[in-house]
């Protein structure tokens, strides 16, 4: 019928529109690549911010004794204990506890947020067993994972430039959130020194690479997505401190802010980000990332229903509700391998009150999954291959087998298997058989909360 047509129409030039064939992402491999280096350059010199972390050693496997960890980031906080072994020791011993922020101290005064953390901290430590006590005379030692945007400005300090997800405490902007937590500690007698600040993509960065030495970068796909690095000191002209010691400082991309010409968009691309809270940024992100690849699937899907009756005469109301179809949704879809596609029929229903569709309407919806999927899987595996370029990691030398090895978290690649595999597939067609043989992807599960507590230990004040 002419409504068919018309709806396979929208749903080809969608497909069209999203296409990237291995020419393109090559290009896309090549201005992520030229990114790097201006953000590198300067300060605001590109749309990657390139943040320096002032992580200049990362950890060895060397790392032993008693560190703490605290882990902010959204409405849950973790309180982290870990007893490093040294040389051969490993991890001996691991604990630790989730503690939900009251939401009247998400908005109310810094004091008020700080004196909360630090008391949950002091509680726990107090709960240290037999055989989990610093040293006699040392200090005990924090790892504080702290995903807001930060400038650093040392290891150990950086000041706060905005609050999100949720938190709105205007007394803290601008300040240095270590020096906040370290008042705090000192006004319930908790005697603790923060030896390290850090995010969630260079937690995972640290966590990978104590288990692996050949870790040099760290991928977050998850609600968003980031990416952080192992950069030659050298390399950073914007970097106008002391070289440190290792030579290497890692750099914190915030890649989901990246943008280009050859990055395939779509009207409804276009129209989803003028539409969200933050227009013209983070482009890359809402493109790739699990907070909207549910939403380009809805925002096709009502397209379809509005100008080709895909649905019947009316349109389903729910369809107009924004972000009501969240990826976890398409990917139980996109994953249905029923022969009558039973779990496309019964999420329509549920979520979007649509009943009665025909095998050939599900089969349409499954393909429109996979196209959105698809585009956001092999642009991240190109964003990853602009990282392997510049660090020169994407020829084999001398038939050298050095692997480079990312670490991967985030329930966006942990839980959407069509999405992780269509990654890793388009890597090997990107960097061919032989150099990607030595490209490992790892993942690794909640490396963050451990990572800054093994950065606390690689940062100590008594090494
Ligand atoms: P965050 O990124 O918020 O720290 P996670 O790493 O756990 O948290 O990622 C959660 C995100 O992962 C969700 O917002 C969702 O987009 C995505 N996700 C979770 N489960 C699935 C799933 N089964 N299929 C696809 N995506 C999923
Ligand atoms: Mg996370």
């Amino acid at each position: 019928s002419g409504r068919w047509a018309r709806a396979m129409a929208i749903l080809r030039e969608f497909e069209e529109n999203c296409g990237t064939p291995i020419g393109k992402l090559g290009q896309v491999a090549d201005a992520m690549t030229v990114e790097m280096h201006a953000g590198l350059a300067s300060e605001g010199g590109s749309k990657l911010k390139m943040l320096i972390s002032y992580v200049d050693n990362l950890p060895s496997g060397e790392e032993n004794g008693l560190f703490y960890a605290l882990d902010l980031g959204g409405t849950n906080f973790r309180v982290i204990r870990v007893l490093l072994g040294g040389r051969d020791g490993g991890v001996v011993k691991q604990e630790f506890e989730e503690v939900s922020i009251p939401p009247h101290l998400m908005t109310g005064s810094s004091d008020a947020l700080f004196d909360f953390i630090a008391t949950a901290l002091a509680n726990f430590v107090a709960t240290e067993g037999e055989g989990l006590h610093p040293s006699p005379g040392k200090q005990r030692e924090l790892g504080f994972t702290f995903s807001f945007p930060v400038r650093q400005t040392s290891i150990s300090s950086g000041n706060l430039i905005k609050w999100t997800k949720g938190f709105s405490i205007d007394d803290t902007v601008g300040e240095d959130v270590v020096g906040e937590l370290t008042k705090a500690m000192e006004r319930v007698g908790l005697d603790m020194r923060v030896s390290a600040l850090v995010n969630d993509t260079i937690g995972t960065l640290a966590g990978g690479r104590y288990y692996n030495p050949d870790v040099i970068a760290a991928v977050i796909l998850g609600t968003g997505t980031n990416a952080a690095y192992v950069e030659r000191a050298q390399a950073i002209p914007k970097w106008h401190g002391l070289l440190p010691k290792s030579g290497e400082m890692v750099i914190n991309m915030e890649w989901g802010n990246f943008r280009s010409s050859h990055l395939p968009l779509t009207e409804y691309d276009q129209d989803l980000d003028v539409e969200s809270l933050n227009p013209g940024e983070q482009i890359f992100e809402k493109i790739i990332s699990g907070m909207y690849l549910g939403e380009i699937v809805r925002r096709v899907l009502l397209k379809m229903a509005e100008e080709a009756a895909f649905f019947g005469d009316t349109v389903p109301p729910k369809l107009k509700i924004p972000f009501i179809l969240r990826t976890p949704h398409m990917s139980a879809m996109h994953h249905d391998e029923s022969s009558d596609l039973r779990v496309v029929g019964s999420k329509l229903k549920d979520i979007l009150e649509i009943s009665h569709t025909s095998l050939k309407m599900r089969k349409a919806i499954v393909e429109l999954c996979d196209i959105v999927a698809t585009r956001g899987a092999r642009l991240s595996a190109a964003g990853i291959v602009g990282i392997i370029k510049k660090l020169g990691r994407d020829a084999v030398k001398d038939g050298e087998k050095q692997k480079s090895v990312i670490a991967m978290d985030g329930g966006l690649y942990e839980h959407y298997s069509k999405f992780s595999t269509c990654m890793e597939s388009t890597l090997k067609e990107l960097l061919g058989e032989e150099v990607s043989d030595n490209i490992v992807i790892k993942l690794s599960n909640d490396g963050s909360g451990i990572g800054a507590a093994l950065l606390a230990a690689s940062h100590s004040q008594y090494l």
